[in-house]
């Protein structure tokens, strides 16, 4: 039997075979989801010009230098969106709204409740007057204050987030140059499986590892091309993968173990392009990983749900994030430390990788695992109820009540 193979140590075999795909220009307005494939600077000053923090008066400082109360003329409205710049001179000022371009003229704004024209919405009056004395620049947003021309505003790698995005079009764009997103085939393969929904013959499940391993591709920024099921019939398999081998990552679940008739293990079995690895985890061991003819990375994970699950997270998220140019710190993301609501048992010589849930009590977050049963890898119904794993090292032996263990979070819902 050969050695089990650390679970770092896998995924950096993954990762080391993972290419990172090209670039496209896409309207800013279709970006969301996908990462910058270069880093994005201002275009233009944010805030592009001087303006009005306050509904109120812009006025001349030295007009008030004297103290107070001063009575102004007032000269023009200036609203949201002008474009006009009217004269102040001395002894003048004009009514401005928020957001309002300050005329060149001004340089302070003092609010309508700190004068006696308190009524936005009255008429412009003739004359104004300040009952105070603010600081020179009061209520004055500073163009180019967030950023300056060229400053950078999101960096290559970046997820395109609504609140990235939105820094973008700030800084003057209008289009990002983005990573193309992994084209990923799915295929199950197991003769008991039938579609979801479909009358249960004796012996035959519903296939559940096709929707889930479909959402967790499109998760990490993937588009499922292809979606098969293949019986245990490794010629079926061998006509599946060639048919979809020019894509980026083939995910293929169940058949990687020395069963009878396990197709992956059949298909390439003496292969010098796909590995069959035992990896030191629990569940998760068997896994298949290597290249197809056409170019794509396979993918072998068990057929378990629990296992198949883990596996995805574990090997294949991490590879499709790194086709993306997502920074290190999401390709191999930090485990937040959580508190164990109650202890629970672990495998020998392997780490665990456990689905918990999680729960707030009065002393903060607390993590159990979803099934009574343990890591047991064929509750897949009780997955529904995972909002991450914990992973315990190998050799930690019982988890204990109130240890703090490492959590992967993955459901933000
Ligand atoms: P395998 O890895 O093919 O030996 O499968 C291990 C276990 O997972 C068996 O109990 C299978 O019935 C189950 N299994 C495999 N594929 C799926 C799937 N697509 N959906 C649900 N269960 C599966
Ligand atoms: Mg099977």
């Amino acid at each position: 039997m050969s050695a089990l193979v650390p679970v770092a140590e896998h995924l950096e075999r993954v990762l080391r075979a993972t290419p990172l795909l090209d670039a496209e220009r896409i309207p800013l307005d279709e970006a969301r989801g996908r990462r910058l494939a270069e880093d994005v600077t201002a275009s233009v000053l944010v805030p592009p010009w001087d303006n009005s923090a306050m509904d109120g008066y812009a006025l001349r400082h030295a007009d008030l230098a004297g103290g107070g109360p001063v009575t102004l003329t007032v000269v023009a409205d200036v609203p949201a969106g002008s474009t006009a710049d009217p004269r102040i001179g001395p002894g003048e000022a004009v009514r401005i709204m928020t957001g309002a371009t300050l005329p060149g003229d001004a340089d302070t704004v003092v609010r309508l409740e700190d004068t006696d024209r308190t009524d936005p919405l009255a008429p412009l009056p003739p004359t104004v007057t300040v009952l105070v004395t603010p600081r020179p620049g009061m209520h004055v947003r500073q163009a180019g204050e967030d950023r300056k021309a060229g400053d950078l505003v999101a960096a290559r790698g970046s997820l395109l987030t609504p609140t990235v995005l939105s820094g973008i079009a700030s800084g003057g764009h209008r289009s990002v140059l983005v990573v193309r997103p992994p084209r990923v085939a799915v295929i199950t393969t197991g003769s008991e499986l039938v579609p979801p929904g479909t009358a249960l013959r004796r012996g035959h499940i519903p296939d559940s590892n096709g929707v889930l391993v479909a959402g967790l591709v499109e998760d990490a920024g993937g588009r499922v091309v292809a979606h098969r099921h293949v019986d245990d019939d490794p010629a079926g398999l061998a006509r599946a993968l060639a048919e979809v081998g020019g894509c980026d990552a083939v995910v293929v679940t169940g058949g990687v173990s020395a069963g009878a008739f396990d197709p992956v293990r059949r298909v390439f079995a003496g292969s010098d392009d796909v590995a069959f690895t035992s990896v030191a985890m629990q569940p998760g061991k068997p896994q298949a990983f290597g290249r197809l003819p056409g170019g794509a990375l396979l993918f072998g994970l068990p057929g378990n749900p629990v296992s198949a699950w883990v596996s995805f997270h574990v090997f294949v998220r991490p590879a499709l994030l790194a086709m993306q140019g997502a920074p290190a710190r999401v390709v191999r993301p930090m485990p937040w430390p959580l508190p164990a609501a109650a202890g629970w048992g672990t495998p020998a010589g392997r780490a665990q990788y456990i689905p918990v849930t999680l729960s707030a009590g009065p002393d903060g977050w607390t993590v159990r695992p979803v099934s009574s049963g343990g890591s047991a890898s064929h509750l897949v119904a009780s997955l529904a109820g995972a909002d991450g794993y914990a992973v315990v090292p190998a050799g930690h032996g019982h988890v204990q009540p109130g240890e703090t263990v490492p959590v992967h979070v993955t459901n933000h819902d």
